[in-house]
């Protein structure tokens, strides 16, 4: 099996007009994952293809750049060209790669990850993804809720009349997974009350994260269209299991595997380059955490108290382990390993950059990641919050270094921006406060 990217006509105009394109939505995400696109009409497909669209880089969010910066010009990859008829008949999306002065904007996340991927010396990264989603509603005070109102057992997981209740929703998305060549191979009712998984199977790094961002802008459009929210934020609920996006990782060369190991003496199929890179993994996991688990709420998810269901089923701390879900790295099968850690506020692209730059740093080392359940070493505990992992973050030249793969001071400026979040939300006073200390003194 080969991971390589789906070779495609490169033409977006000829590629609009055999699918009866008369839009072209041309995307890009910033560092937070907000998706921000242009429409361009078919008729300026050619241009698009070869100027690129221009943007006010500031307008756009956490992209690095000031209101006085020239514009930012995305340039679409026409490989991630991608007709989404589901959202509107004549409708099609490519994912673009932000240019500043005619080169790559080391601040863009897409570019960040090639420049991750070209540093892997000829090795390539899979990826897949575990795209996992609350549908929720507002009512009339504002308050959250699941959209389902009869979804309301205290174990929902997997319970085939909620999954039934949203039939309509998930086979659209399923459908349109699967006329995308993605492979849609299973949908879920999971362990939260109105939470759902939808999976489609592994392809390169680059191809997957481009699926994730598309996937939540599809899964996104269609739930407005039925009254619905979704939300990929990592703990919508306090007494829920939050939202995970496990990353299933394994290392390959020229389509050759390099994980699967028959003989592995601690039982679990893996060879060594695969320990390798999960001992590199497990050693930065502390820095990478603020990259693949990047907001506050995030860290409500990993450290949270057992929820209704009775599991969190997220890591605590940095520890791996065989077909066991409370790890922070489980080894399913030899021939991956998955990434529990990241949450569905993490930026596709930059999880998988900076996973690749840890996991590699293992490789490079020859690390080994020490006996099953263990965490080099034992210094195992995960940051208990954003502001905690922004600090291990800046202090781990690796994963920073993937930040910074594109040029310098990415990751300061992405630090910056996190500390911030954190200071923005620790600045006001929660009821969670009041009841403690009202009248505690
Ligand atoms: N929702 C859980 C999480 O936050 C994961 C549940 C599962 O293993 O699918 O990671
Ligand atoms: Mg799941």
């Amino acid at each position: 099996m080969s991971i390589d990217r789906d070779p495609q006509d490169l033409d977006l105009a000829t590629r609009a007009q055999i699918d009866g394109v008369s839009f072209l939505l041309a995307l890009f995400v910033d560092l937070t994952g907000k998706p921000c696109a242009k429409l361009v009409p078919v008729e300026a497909a050619e241009a698009l293809q070869r100027d690129g669209v221009r943007f006010a880089g500031f307008a756009v969010g956490a992209i690095g750049q000031r209101p006085d910066d020239p514009d930012l010009i995305a340039i679409p990859d026409p490989a991630s060209y991608t007709p989404v008829p589901w959202i509107r008949a004549d409708l099609a999306l490519v994912h673009c790669d932000p240019h500043v002065g005619g080169r790559p904007w080391p601040f863009a996340p897409r570019v960040i990850l090639q420049a991750v991927l070209a540093r892997a010396r000829g090795l390539e990264l899979a990826v897949g993804a575990e795209v996992e989603y609350f549908l929720v509603t507002r009512d009339a005070d504002g308050r959250v809720a699941p959209a389902d109102v009869r979804d309301l057992a205290p174990r929902p997981c997997y319970d085939a009349r909620g999954l039934t209740r949203m039939y309509d929703h998930l086979t659209d998305i399923s459908t349109a997974m699967n006329a995308l060549g993605w492979a849609n191979f299973a949908n879920d009712h999971e362990d939260g009350n109105g939470q759902f998984e939808q999976n489609f199977t592994f392809a390169d790094a680059l191809t997957t994260a481009d699926r994730v961002v598309t996937a939540r802008y599809l899964i996104s459009v269609l739930a407005e269209r039925r009254g619905m929210t979704a939300t990929f934020m990592p703990k919508p609920f306090t007494d829920r299991t939050g939202s995970g996006l496990h990353l299933h990782l394994s290392l390959w060369r020229d389509g050759e595997a390099l994980f699967p190991e028959p003989s592995d003496a601690r039982g679990l199929g893996l060879s060594k380059t695969a320990y390798a890179f999960l001992a590199g993994v497990l050693e930065h996991a502390c820095g990478l955490q603020a990259v693949i688990a990047p907001t506050v709420n995030s860290y409500k998810r990993t450290g949270a108290s057992v929820p209704r269901s009775g599991a969190t089923w997220s890591p605590r701390s940095a520890t791996y382990g065989g077909n066991d879900r409370t790890h922070l790295l489980r080894v399913p099968d030899g021939d991956r390993i998955e990434l529990r850690g990241s949450d569905g506020s993490a930026n596709p692209y930059l999880a998988a950059a900076a996973t690749l730059a840890a996991g590699m740093d293992g490789v490079d080392r020859d690390l080994d990641p020490g006996d099953l359940g263990s965490g080099n070493g034992g210094h195992s505990a995960l940051p208990p919050t954003l502001l905690h992992a922004v600090d291990a973050l800046v202090a781990d030249p690796v994963v920073s270094g993937a930040l910074d793969a594109a040029g310098p001071g990415v990751c300061e400026y992405f630090a910056a921006w996190k500390r911030e979040e954190f200071l923005d939300w620790h600045a006001a006073v929660s009821p969670a406060e009041v009841e403690r200390y009202l009248t505690a003194f």
